[in-house]
């Protein structure tokens, strides 16, 4: 059985990348050229890595490499395509465990450090605080983790 690893978007598909950082997924999201979609092609021949494009010429290299190509433009539609395709479904333990700006795996960070960089309201909360070793970004579940799941549960309520 296949496992899928990691992800490899190209330039058509930031927005599904975003979202599969946000479930915590490894997706590497790439500007598209030609000389990109060399790079794409090497770094899909990973096991378990899986390329999702919107090019029909890439599908060219399908017997070489996973790959999925997307005729949706939502990026809804495309994660169920994704999901139903290769049979998988998001854990929500998962979520928020990746920067979304950079899909570098997250670092618990003590209470005290996320204070002084996240917004005050989020002090009275029991939050567990992490942070991009990569961009600094600093992350806590608050408001949106509810927000998040109930938006992939709707999406993927049909599958
Ligand atoms: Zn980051």
């Amino acid at each position: 059985m296949f496992l899928a690893k990691k992800f490899i978007a190209d330039a058509m598909l930031g927005k599904l990348a975003t979202w599969l950082r946000i479930m915590g997924y490894d997706c590497e999201f790439t500007p598209h050229d030609l000389r990109d979609a060399a790079l794409m092609l090497l770094e899909a021949r990973e096991p378990g890595a899986v390329l999702l494009t919107r090019d029909t010429r890439l599908m060219a290299h399908k017997a070489e490499v996973r790959i999925i190509l997307f005729r949706e433009q939502r990026w809804r539609d495309q994660l169920k395509k994704l999901f139903k395709e290769l049979n998988i479904k998001p854990d929500v333990k998962n979520f928020f465990t990746r920067c979304t700006l950079c899909n570098k795996t997250l670092i618990a960070i003590p209470r005290e450090e996320a204070l002084k960089a996240a917004p005050p309201q989020s002090a009275g909360h029991d939050y567990a605080f992490s942070k991009c070793p990569a961009c600094g970004h600093i992350y806590w579940p608050g408001t949106h983790l509810d927000a998040v799941k109930r938006e992939i549960a709707r999406t993927l309520a049909d599958l």
